[in-house]
């Protein structure tokens, strides 16, 4: 994989000299730790997507606002590219180094500034764990609602340029919904704060802007989040199928009979088996499918929505029904969802995990063409997914080690992302687009959209030092890619599966 820096729009190549800048930044900044020997600059080569691999020029882990500033100065200053990153959780690459840039690793901000529990906010720095916001506020009976499947290692600075997703989120809203502020700094290392502890601000909503984001627009310093009071009872039910499309329409029946549950996940037989295999969770292996759908809240609007969903799943042709007896048993269930990509990763050498988005309702047709996909390329796919947000996850299995099978993986990903795409749904839904997706940014919108996106990133930052290469496609690489922009369900290549 080779990231060519002449992504940035002007074309113009910095000479870059790794001595001349390291010396820069001691100077600069002393007490920085600043990693430059090839050993210590192999832990960061990639993030979660590991297929894509490069060691960057240098490593800076701040531990102060004033050295983050003092950096994104001096990397202005010289013209030298930054890439932000947190725990290195993301799965598109989007904290993939620059062999000529600067990594600028923000895990050493990991302090929880304040939890103020009458304003139900916390102020917390960008490299705190999801997790230990959560546990932070437990004390007062709160809870920081999104919580991505990697929540006990992913940063809530990487959530917020991300926009990250979770079990949760069908009913509580993404990471955008619950951000009030965020304190940044431009490249230029010019404090801004956007948003407040207020419920609207002023002015164009720049905190949503920099909500999924990836690191193109600033560098996020401080976030206050959203905290929710802990529902006072939540049940799970389990409902298993003997056809994944079945499964499919039965999510958006549960919908459409006004039930907005806590969570509505759907696992496939493969996953399903391997989640078992892993956890022990309790699942029916032989099921072709199943539903794991929580509800939560008052005691008795809880029963009552338990027993709608039960006639809705029996409707639909659930083979079976089971409710979480306990507390317990409801974690165990939850236990097998959130290991699922781990357990999957078990049943072969490498995996390819994809992240697409469509309209509930196309669940059903989605869910076939990806299984005709796995079929012509003989590559298997397991599904496990937020099936209520239609925010799919297919796990396509593959062998690094067989040639050509990395590339034949990434081809059946690209194909689906399209797929969805064409189904009126989006290459992403919370894994963001990083290096992964870029060449689908170019099937996703017109060369007009892409030039407003150009447009808004230089209006933060002129010189394209953040991030470059990620995210926004040039229009040249979207000639080179061959793809247009999929318009009237007309996909731009003809041999993926019809709807
Ligand atoms: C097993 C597993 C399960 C997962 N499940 C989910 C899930 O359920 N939902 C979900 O949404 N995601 C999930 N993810 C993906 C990943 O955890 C999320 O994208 C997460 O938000 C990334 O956080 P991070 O701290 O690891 O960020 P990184 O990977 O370090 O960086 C991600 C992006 O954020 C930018 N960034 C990081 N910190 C900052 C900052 N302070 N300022 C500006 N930009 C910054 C980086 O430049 C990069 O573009 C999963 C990943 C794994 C491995």
């Amino acid at each position: 994989m080779n990231i060519h820096f002449d992504e940035r729009l002007d074309g113009e190549l910095t000479v870059i000299d790794k001595a001349e800048v390291l010396a820069d930044l001691q100077n600069a900044s002393p007490d920085l730790i600043l990693l430059h020997r090839e050993e210590d600059l192999h832990p960061f080569e990639c993030d979660g997507l590991a297929a894509y691999r490069v060691l960057p020029m240098l490593v800076a882990m701040p531990e102060t606002f004033e050295q983050v500033q003092t950096l994104l100065k001096r990397c202005h200053h010289l013209g030298v590219p930054v890439v932000t990153r947190g725990a290195g959780t993301g799965l598109s690459g989007g904290a993939l180094p620059l062999e000529k840039g600067v990594l600028l690793v923000m895990s050493r901000f990991s302090k929880i500034l304040g939890v103020d529990p009458d304003a139900r906010l916390a102020r917390v720095q960008p490299g705190v764990r999801n997790l230990a916001i959560s546990e932070a506020a437990a004390p007062y009976g709160l809870y920081y609602a999104p919580d991505p499947s990697s929540q006990i290692a992913c940063s809530i600075g990487g959530n917020v340029a991300e926009n990250a997703g979770g079990v949760h989120c069908l009913k509580y809203g993404l990471t955008v919904h619950n951000v009030m502020r965020l304190d940044i700094l431009t490249i230029e290392g010019e404090p801004m704060t956007l948003g407040s502890e207020a419920l609207d601000a002023p002015g164009f909503d720049l905190l949503a802007l920099m909500n999924g984001s990836e690191g193109m627009l600033g560098v996020v310093t401080e976030i206050t989040v959203k905290l929710l009071p802990k529902p006072e009872t939540a049940k799970v039910l389990m409902a298993s199928f003997d056809d994944v499309e079945k499964a499919g329409r039965a999510v958006g029946d549960i919908i459409a009979a006004g039930i907005i549950p806590g969570g509505l996940e759907m696992m496939d037989n493969l996953a399903i088996r391997a989640a078992e295999d892993f956890i022990r969770a309790g699942y029916p292996v032989d099921a072709e499918a199943i539903l794991l759908c929580e509800l939560d809240g008052v005691e008795e609007d809880v029963n009552d929505d338990c027993a709608t969903v039960r006639r809705v799943l029996e409707a639909a042709g659930a083979t079976d029904i089971q409710q979480a007896r306990d507390d317990a048993e409801r974690a165990k269930f939850w236990a097998g969802r959130k290991n699922a990509f781990p357990a999957v990763g078990r049943m072969s050498p490498d995996y390819y995990c994809m992240d697409g988005t469509i309209p509930r309702r196309e669940l059903p047709r989605v869910l076939k063409g990806i299984a005709a996909l796995s079929e012509e390329s003989g590559l298997r796919v397991a599904n496990v997914f937020h099936a209520g947000d239609g925010n799919m996850h297919p796990l396509i299995l593959f062998d690094a080690n067989q040639e050509g099978e990395l590339e034949l993986a990434e081809d059946v990903g690209g194909k689906i992302l399209e797929l969805c795409v064409a189904a009126g749904g989006s290459i992403t839904g919370e894994h963001g687009v990083g290096r992964e997706k870029i060449n689908q940014m170019c099937s996703q919108f017109k060369p007009d959209e892409l030039t407003v996106f150009h447009a808004l990133k230089a209006a933060f930052d002129p010189k394209r030092l953040l991030n470059p290469g990620k995210n926004i496609p040039t229009l040249a690489r979207c000639a080179e890619f061959g793809a247009m922009h999929v318009h009237n369900n007309e996909l731009p290549h003809p041999e993926l599966p019809r709807f």
